[in-house]
């Protein structure tokens, strides 16, 4: 494994934070990740449903 190299900014990586260099390129991508999660690419879902439904207020 002598080609680990840091996927945040491609420094030999750790041992201790493979793949990462350090905790702190570790945190960097826990970042990106959770971050990520809040932009997951969705289909519209209030676009098409408006005056499909005459019953609206019965509900
Ligand atoms: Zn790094």
């Amino acid at each position: 494994m002598a080609d680990a190299t840091c996927p945040i900014c491609g420094r030999p990586s750790l041992p201790a934070q493979r793949p990462f260099c350090s905790l702190r390129c570790a945190d960097a991508d826990l970042g990106h990740w959770l971050t990520g999660r809040y932009r997951v690419p969705g289909p519209p879902a209030d676009e098409e449903r408006g005056e499909l439904d005459p019953e609206d207020g019965l509900g």
